[in-house]
């Protein structure tokens, strides 16, 4: 039979290893300390959802249903795996009564998300965010909140210099006249646009202040800007988001061309930056508030905003300013044990794990291999056992930094470990 080629992990996805683990677990932590300290509490939620939950909320629909991973289950159900975690939760705040207690809801999630987009360093088909969501306010100090959260989370990973891009699009009330101001203004420079933001001037206007494509940049800095043509509650609330922001000493710039693609969003858009980035890196969180969303499921019309944070950009940009965790061993103690003396070995291993990480040795090779074995793991004590030693209940504990080595009997080994 001809021997098959080994099976590879999935196009776009990729095993973090144990070695790569010290860095996520590190702004793991750091995003839920953070969350907690702000009174947020964990959510976790399915990682399928129903495609139209997706698709009804979904950016700019052609890029949602092109990313999307959507399947038919077994029962001709068509499932999505979720590109963002908000729509989910959002949903589960609704279904789980959340909507009935105490407002605003605070909430963090953790978890991949899919995208079937082109894989490309940074940008994969599985990949983890931190989301943070305050529902059911519509209070400025919220969309502040959420800021500081995000701005905290970075800092406490490492990552201090940073930007933050802030701007309003304003909501329902003033945001269709502006948009005809806005489409006026671009319609005699039609022509001169690429094939994509002509199609979105009649479409999505708003998305022709963040093309990216080289021929449209010279027209964007006279296009109108909303933050000059916001109706009064959506003016007093960018003016006090922004003094709350000046408040907690978080810098920012004014970014005008920041702007979401769908009715939903209103007012507060943000996105974080590492200081000095170029306009085409990836942001390494994004957020604003969608008092739209909740209507647009289905469910009662409810303020909320929040953000989602990206952990494999966030741990790339930790690992290149040089942010160190130390990667603690796998185990502090290692016992080897002569052929024939597992079971001693696992007693005295299982004494050690009273105070300290154990792992046995149980391999059959030569002691010194296995002493050479438990120094390439990183263990501070062997713990060395013999045919003649395990009857008599004692053992030989080695210190690997000073190399000393000593006869203790096992009900001590705890102690020498402390
Ligand atoms: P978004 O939900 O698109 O606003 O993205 C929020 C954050 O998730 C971004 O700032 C990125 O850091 C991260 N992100 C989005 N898409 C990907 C991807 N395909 N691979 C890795 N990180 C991503």
């Amino acid at each position: 039979m001809p021997r098959s080629e080994p099976i590879k992990a999935v196009r776009g996805v990729r095993d973090l290893l144990p070695r790569d683990r010290p860095l996520w677990r590190a702004t793991e932590r750091a995003a839920a300390e953070v969350a907690m300290r702000f009174g947020y509490q964990e959510i976790v939620t399915p990682i399928i959802e129903h495609v139209e939950l997706i698709e009804r909320v979904g950016e700019d629909t052609d890029a949602v249903s092109k990313e999307l991973y959507r399947f038919e289950d077994r029962g001709g159900r068509k499932l999505a795996l979720r590109p963002e975690a908000t729509a989910g939760v959002v949903r589960a705040y609704f279904e789980g009564g959340l909507n009935q207690g105490p407002q605003p809801v605070r909430l963090y999630l953790v978890g991949p998300m899919f995208r079937y987009d082109r894989p490309q360093k940074g940008r994969y088909r599985q990949f983890y965010q931190l989301d943070v969501e305050a529902i059911g306010s519509a209070s400025p100090a919220l969309d502040a909140e959420v800021i500081e959260i995000a701005a905290g989370w970075l800092h406490e990973s490492g990552i201090s210099a940073l930007s933050l891009q802030l701007n309003s699009i304003g909501d329902d009330v003033c945001r269709p006249a502006y948009l005809e101001r806005l489409k006026d203004y671009y319609r005699p420079l039609k022509g001169r646009l690429h094939a994509d933001s002509q199609l979105r001037l009649e479409r999505n206007p708003l998305r022709l202040l963040d093309s990216k494509f080289a021929q449209d940049q010279p027209f964007k800095v006279d296009a109108p800007r909303i933050t000059d043509h916001l109706c009064e509650p959506c003016a007093d609330a960018w003016a006090h988001v922004r003094r709350l922001i000046d408040a907690a000493g978080i810098e920012y710039v004014h970014n005008p061309y920041l702007v979401r693609g769908l009715d939903y969003y209103t007012r507060t858009v943000f996105e974080f930056y590492p200081a000095g980035a170029s306009g085409q890196q990836d942001a390494l969180a994004a957020g604003g508030r969608y008092d739209g969303l909740a209507e647009a499921e289905g469910w009662p019309s409810t303020p909320a905003v929040g953000f989602a944070g990206g952990f494999d950009r966030v741990v790339d940009v930790m690992a290149a300013s040089g942010v160190e965790v130390i990667a603690a061993a796998a185990a502090d103690v290692v016992v080897l044990a002569d052929g024939g003396q597992e079971i001693a070995a696992a007693e005295v291993a299982r004494i050690c794990r009273r105070v300290r990480s154990v792992a046995v040795d149980y391999e059959a090779k030569s002691l010194a291999a296995k002493m050479r074995s438990a120094n390439k793991l990183g263990a501070r004590w062997v713990v060395m056992l013999s045919a003649e030693e395990a009857p008599r209940r004692v053992a030989r504990l080695r210190d690997m930094a000073s190399g000393e080595q000593a006869e203790v009997s096992w009900d001590e080994v705890p102690e020498r470990l402390a």
